[in-house]
């Protein structure tokens, strides 16, 4: 099959919005076409399945039978989760929901057609087509590492695997080692989740390894909850850990993978176990379908989800270009039920509510130790703006933090059951 790609369609989200396609109203069954059975696209599909009632035929396309939550599995790394906690599969969305889940991968997107091409060479037909396909590296952001580098220095940024062997790692690191850790530049996946990370890993090396040292070489000048990971870091963990931000190193100069070193602000540094998430972009079938800016990632018209330059086209998560929002899986959740009831008012002529968003981002520091950030967004027509906030202060006492790690708990399991459905 030839793919064609249609080249941009408008720039103003909102008009082109209004040039969508008559909706198949009336037509049998629309077709709704979700690629990416992560925390959007398997939620997008459930909503749809789930309100549409029998209105709407919906395939999910997904390359893996068990997904791995990123959401826990750094609390996995620091021994407060079993690996297998954070596996779900896709059972019950196609016995309960009656989706068809195709594991395959999406490999192009035909947009005159309306037609998806799957590595295993058929192609589906769509109707509306929903984009959730996470994220992608920019190796270019940390010279000479690459996807070859990543059993020797791996990201551990999207979770299985890469998890394990990042485990692995700490757990044969020689007493008295240093981990480096180089984080990524903004934008990326789960803004506290690499300084979560630190936390859990130095939570591990205070009991196995307490003498090890962790470096965090982090290309940005501040990062988010910094204060409280700082307070945490400086109350539960000593002098263990030390970061070195953008004031001091002017982005991260290279890696060395077969030397084990991190080049950054003119010095090299030597890890023996070093942990590279370099700089994101959209999860690259959304730049097949030609839906992503020159950053690499997908605007979207904030009242639906719909892509800025393709009106048949809804993409949600990490993927996206969004004003406010971080990139978590409870944003991800949280776009994915505005865009399903958008997609469902425009096949089948159903109400349509204004958008309304929600995030919360929770963090373990230690033992009992859980914080979160979160906020309440609406749409407007430039972005999802963000309408209130709310974040844990420094100096809480013990029963506070211990209420909020256990309100994390609760909302892991709620969103993987509102997620998979069960
Ligand atoms: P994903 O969940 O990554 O799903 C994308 C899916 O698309 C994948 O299953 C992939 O296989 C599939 N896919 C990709 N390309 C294709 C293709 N071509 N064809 C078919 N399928 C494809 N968020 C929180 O809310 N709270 C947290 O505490 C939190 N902690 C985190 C900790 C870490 C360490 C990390 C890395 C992330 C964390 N996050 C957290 C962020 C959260 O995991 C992501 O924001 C969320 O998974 C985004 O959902 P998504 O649907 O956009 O992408």
């Amino acid at each position: 099959m030839k793919l064609t790609r249609r080249g941009f369609v408008g720039a103003a989200g909102a008009a082109t919005a209004a040039l969508a396609a008559p909706a198949a109203i009336g037509q049998a069954r629309p077709h709704v076409v979700v690629i990416g059975g992560g925390v959007g696209g398997a939620t997008a599909a459930r909503y749809l399945a789930k309100d549409g009632k029998g209105a709407v035929d919906v395939t999910l396309i997904e390359p893996t039978r068990t997904y791995y939550t990123c959401f826990f599995s750094n609390l996995y790394i620091g021994g407060f989760r079993e690996f297998q906690s954070l596996a779900h599969g896709y059972g019950a969305l196609v016995s309960d929901f009656g989706i068809n889940v195709v594991h395959d991968w999406a490999i192009g997107v035909d947009r005159d057609a309306k037609t998806v091409a799957l590595a295993g060479g058929s192609s589906v037909p769509y109707d509306r087509l929903v984009l959730s396909p996470g994220i992608d590296f920019r190796p270019e952001t940390v010279p000479g590492w690459g996807v070859s580098a990543q059993h020797a220095m791996p990201h551990a940024y999207k979770a299985g695997s890469q998890t394990q062997l990042l485990k692995a790692q700490l757990e044969a690191m020689p007493q008295g080692g240093t981990f480096i850790m180089v984080a990524p530049p903004n934008p990326f996946r789960c803004p506290p989740g690499p300084y979560e990370r630190v936390s859990m890993i130095a939570h591990k090396l205070k009991a196995e390894n307490p003498t090890a040292k962790i470096l965090i070489l982090d290309p940005k000048p501040k990062f988010s909850k910094q204060a409280l990971f700082q307070d945490g870091w400086a109350r539960h963990y000593g002098g263990m850990v030390e970061w070195i931000g953008g004031d001091f190193i002017d982005g991260i100069e290279g890696v060395d993978p077969a030397a084990m070193t991190v080049s950054a602000g003119g010095d090299t540094y030597k890890g023996d176990v070093v942990n590279v998430i370099p700089g994101m972009k959209a999860g690259r079938i959304a730049e097949l379908a030609g839906v992503t800016n020159e950053a690499g990632w997908a605007p979207i018209v904030p009242a639906s989800m719909q892509s800025k330059m393709d009106p048949n086209i809804y993409v949600i998560g990490d993927a996206t270009q969004n004003g406010d929002m971080p990139k978590s899986g409870f944003s991800a959740n949280s776009q994915a039920k505005v865009a399903a009831m958008a997609v469902r008012a425009d096949l089948t002529g159903s109400r349509l509510f204004p958008a309304k968003f929600a995030n919360t981002c929770w963090s373990l520091i230690g033992t009992d130790d859980g914080v979160k950030v979160g906020a309440a967004y609406e749409a407007t027509e430039e972005k999802i703006a963000k309408t209130s906030g709310f974040i844990s202060a420094v100096g809480e006492d013990a029963a506070l933090r211990k209420q909020t790690y256990e309100e994390s708990l609760g909302w892991y399991d709620g969103i993987t059951t509102d997620t998979f459905g069960a």
